[in-house]
């Protein structure tokens, strides 16, 4: 029978935000959650559930084993601070000085952590694996843990069929759930560009490659490649954000730079309006006589869920916590490291609502006086456990039709 979790949360929620106050206490940032991946590890050796270590660093996977053979489903959390100094006025505030948990992912670890527990309860009735991926290094946006911890083998001996993971998210009130097919996250990449021509004076402008109005040029085509190459319903921006260059009124510019960023929600977009920013960059530098030297730097790509996943997270969560907690939502520009798992394998990435009551405007994520409410933290819990079962349920009803195909093609060929 297909274990049913909901309210299991409970009886298990004062541990959980204890263990959730203690990482708060004691943040560590990107590279460093030596203390965090102990804890960790000590949890899951008090639960026993098996692990292994040593992923990008401080990365931990558990795993736990169903009583039948099937498909395995990943889930994760990621584990750093950052280097904030916390304002949030807690009984529980940051114990370690400039450090803090301003993103949650304090409340993500702990709250994977419980559902490891919830898990290990109703392991016998499972078909297949659930896999438990503690992150480092979320926030160092464009390195992050997500690919070390691929290239470190982390799913050599299980491959994950489907991932998820979820984000607290003080925009939505406790009890709601953040999930859409197609993108959630966005893609923010970097570039810098420096034009080198000639310079001279400006009373004769024949002797010279005048670095200023190549760059003019070039700046105004690139605001083609949003306006007459990208889809107008697929959200991208390019914005040049800073421009130097040049020495006084009557002398020609040798060089200028500028730098800028681009945004995109769609992977295939973001490639395509990187290929145009090179081709406009060196085709319209080149053409005025004058030389580019670009420096890009991919940032995260778009956290881009999978419409099959996302639907089960959202039928999940509504036979968890009711028809109106799955609201309709708008994507977030904001980057996400989940999104490199993505890239490897199908799953969803979804927000679960943490508003505090009685506050008129929430704090968001990032910010010194960030909070989120602990009320969210059983629901968080049952929701991650009750996701993996579920999927774990759809991919073995999936692998039984497959089976089942060829006796109907053959049923079909009799007509
Ligand atoms: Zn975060």
């Amino acid at each position: 029978m297909r274990p049913n979790l909901k309210g299991e949360g409970k009886q298990l929620a004062q541990e959980i935000i204890e263990l959730r106050r203690w990482f708060h206490q004691f943040p560590e940032v990107s590279g460093e959650e030596f203390e965090t991946s102990k804890k960790i590890q000590q949890k899951l050796d008090e639960y026993q559930i098996p692990y292994t270590t040593g992923y990008a660093g401080t990365g931990v996977l558990g795993v736990i084993e169903g009583g039948s053979p099937g498909k395995t489903v990943a889930i994760r959390a990621d584990m750093d601070a950052l280097p904030i100094t916390e304002e949030a006025n807690l009984s529980f505030a940051s114990k370690i000085e400039g450090k803090m948990h301003a993103c949650g992912h304090d409340a993500h670890v702990a709250m994977l952590l419980g559902a490891a527990r919830l898990l290990s309860d109703v392991k016998d009735q499972l078909h297949g694996k659930v896999l438990f991926v503690f992150q480092p290094s979320e926030e160092i946006t464009p390195n992050g843990g997500a690919g070390p911890m691929m290239d470190d083998q982390v799913f050599a001996e299980h491959t994950p069929d489907v991932i998820f993971a979820q984000h607290v998210w003080p925009d939505l009130p406790v009890g709601q759930i953040g999930v859409r097919p197609g993108p959630m996250m966005g893609a923010s990449d970097r570039f810098k560009v420096e034009i080198e021509g000639a310079g001279g004076h400006a009373s004769m402008p024949h002797q010279t490659v005048d670095a200023i109005i190549v760059a003019n040029t070039v700046i105004n085509n690139l605001q083609t490649i949003v306006s007459r190459n990208v889809n107008p319903v697929d959200a991208t921006v390019l914005t040049i954000g800073r421009i130097e260059g040049g020495y006084r009124y009557n002398v020609v510019a040798d060089k200028v730079t500028f730098e800028g960023t681009i945004r995109t929600f769609k992977n295939e977009t973001k490639q395509m309006v990187k290929d145009r920013f090179f081709s406009i960059v060196h085709g319209v530098t080149e053409s005025m006589g004058a030389k580019a030297t670009i420096e890009y730097y991919d940032g995260y790509p778009a956290t881009v869920n999978d419409e099959k996943w996302a639907q089960r997270v959202k039928n999940t969560a509504i036979e968890l916590l009711g028809i109106d907690s799955t609201p309709i939502i708008e994507p977030c520009l904001g980057g996400e490291d989940f999104s490199r798992f993505l890239l490897k394998y199908p799953g969803a990435y979804f927000w679960l609502g943490t508003a505090v009551p009685g506050v008129e405007k929430q704090k968001p994520l990032h910010d010194p006086k960030f909070m989120l409410n602990e009320e969210a933290i059983p629901l968080g819990m049952e929701l991650m456990a009750q996701t993996a079962v579920d999927t774990l349920y759809d991919l073995q009803a999936e692998e039984n039709s497959s089976h089942a195909k060829p006796l109907l093609k053959k049923v079909a060929n009799y007509k």
